[in-house]
């Protein structure tokens, strides 16, 4: 630079000024994506990546060829079910910080079982039904602070389920649509708007779910219509379509990617979570859900493309979660691991306490939050949470538990388990008495289910592709907290309010 003096000197500032390419070069801050695709697939295991990947031909084969792949990413938190993955997503908190502890947890405000997303001062719009809102989310999403900025323009969730497209959309989104199993519609809640709008009534009126009647899939066939269609529907690879369905029409009629501000469209598959529960992660079922979601990911990316225009578009691509394999499938290999049974061990606590303390009802409600214990004049509530710990620790295949008093403390074991325990305990919203199993073991009579701190839930894929997204193989430790930060310094603007991920800053250009 030193040796560029006089006339060409000149001429190479008047360049950089004008290109800007060159002003990328210089450190200036290149041209912002117009419109973020952020895609969850519900329960969607890192190695579903890896052992399908010569038949990808999609969006998976894409984002895998063209973007930024994250092989070791992994939750920090327990519990690892969808509305705690939804929540961190796009806010990078923990539970601890989002308050969001489970799928479902008892409100000791008002002395009831709420999920993630219940709001009672809410109705559905669009079948009927008490309505849903995200104020139980405590931080702020990425579209949150791109509103915040002045940057964001529409901001939109959709998913089959109602905390998958609520919690990613964040507090100030336009709108959030889920899948309504009663009426067959796509419905949403008084809070974002007082009417659904124009071009989702059209949907509903075309009866979205009615055309899958009778369609088959391997050797399973749909029932013929109504409930028992809508509710079987979300657990075939045809509940994902209808998901894309959707999501493709919103994309079009909200023109997200053309106005001049940052849009936002977050699309969450959950017909992979419903399959994966009943069959397994080593079925030939998840493996067509895995082949047939990649398909649904190519065509959304290239849709947005088209729209907003290429180059302008960056897609993100994670799960909420992992499973674990079947116990009797994984007996067949000689692994450890069974079934538990919750029930059991709720029944002895209340038969403990009623013999020590006296009284009745002392379980008020257990969940993957933790068991809460009413309280009761009978005892104080430190003493009755450690007769129960002790209980609960009786109980073969547990591995740890923790009393309330215990976590509030921080009183965990300096460990990774006791990480995750703190790091998914909210003092207010969880539980009495928090307990986690071995490995491989789960609740549940029949199929399987997520939600422990180990690999096989805690795994997933966290894929970045498009605008400002250097391509290759990231093989270090990260945690799909890291997304929320990443994306916020892409786009320039401010980190979610409870983030406690890293800038992912290997991958920008
Ligand atoms: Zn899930
Ligand atoms: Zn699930």
């Amino acid at each position: 630079m030193r040796a560029r003096t006089g006339l060409s000197g000149v001429l190479w500032i008047c360049l950089a000024l004008v290109s800007p390419a060159l002003a990328q070069q210089r450190g200036a801050a290149p041209a912002s994506p117009k419109l973020v695709v952020a895609i969850v697939i519900d329960q969607f295991r890192y190695d579903y990546l890896t052992r399908f990947r010569s038949e990808y031909t999609g969006g998976l084969k894409r984002m895998l060829d063209e973007g930024a792949n994250f092989t070791n990413a992994r939750y920090r938190h327990y519990q690892t079910v969808t509305a705690t993955g939804h929540s961190t997503f796009l806010s990078g908190a923990t539970p601890a910080m989002s308050g969001i502890v489970g799928n479902e947890w008892w409100d000791r405000t008002t002395s009831r079982a709420v999920t993630s997303v219940f709001d009672s001062t809410t109705r559905l719009l669009g079948a009927e039904g008490t309505g849903a809102s995200p104020r139980r989310l405590l931080q702020s999403t990425l579209g949150d602070e791109l509103k915040i900025s002045g940057k964001g323009g529409k901001v939109i969730g959709v998913s089959a389920k109602d905390r998958a497209a609520i919690l990613p959309a964040g507090h100030s989104a336009d709108a959030a649509y889920w899948f309504d199993g009663n009426s067959g519609n796509f419905v949403s809640s008084t809070y974002y708007f007082a009417a659904l709008p124009g071009w989702v009534t059209d949907v509903n009126q075309g009866r979205p779910g009615d055309k899958y009647a009778g369609q088959k899939w391997l050797d399973h066939k749909l029932p013929a219509g109504g409930k028992p269609l809508y509710n079987e529907l979300e657990a075939s690879p045809y509940g994902n379509d209808l998901i894309q369905q959707f999501a493709l029409r919103a994309l079009r009629a909200e023109k997200l990617g053309t106005g001049p501000k940052i849009d936002v469209l977050t699309v969450s598959y959950s017909a992979n979570d419903y399959v994966g529960h009943r069959y397994g992660p080593d079925s030939p079922e998840a493996h067509e859900l895995s082949v047939t979601v990649d398909k649904l990911v190519g065509d959304l990316l290239k849709a947005a493309e088209a729209q907003a225009g290429a180059g302008n578009v960056i897609a993100v691509l994670t799960a909420d979660h992992g499973v674990a394999p079947l116990p009797e499938e994984n007996q067949k290999r000689r692994m450890p691991g069974g079934r538990f049974d919750a029930k059991a061990v709720q029944a002895a606590v209340e038969s403990a306490l009623q013999a020590k303390f006296g009284g009745a009802h002392w379980v008020a409600y257990a969940s993957e939050a933790g068991i809460y214990l009413n309280p009761q004049t009978a005892a104080d509530p430190a003493e009755a949470e450690l007769v129960a710990a002790n209980v609960v620790r009786g109980f073969p295949h547990v591995s740890r538990v923790y009393t309330h008093t215990q976590l509030a403390g921080g009183q965990v074991a300096a460990d990774e388990l006791g990480a995750s325990l703190r790091d998914g305990f909210n003092p207010a919203r969880s539980g009495s008495v928090l307990f986690l199993l071995e490995p491989y073991w789960i609740f549940g009579a029949t199929g399987t289910s997520h939600g422990t701190p180990y690999g096989y839930d805690t795994h997933v894929p966290v894929l970045f592709w498009g605008a400002r997204v250097k391509p290759g193989g990231y093989h270090a430790n990260v945690a799909p907290n890291d997304i929320a930060p990443t994306l916020a310094t892409i786009l320039g603007v401010e980190t979610p309010s409870g983030s406690v991920g890293r800038v992912l800053s290997e991958m920008l250009k």
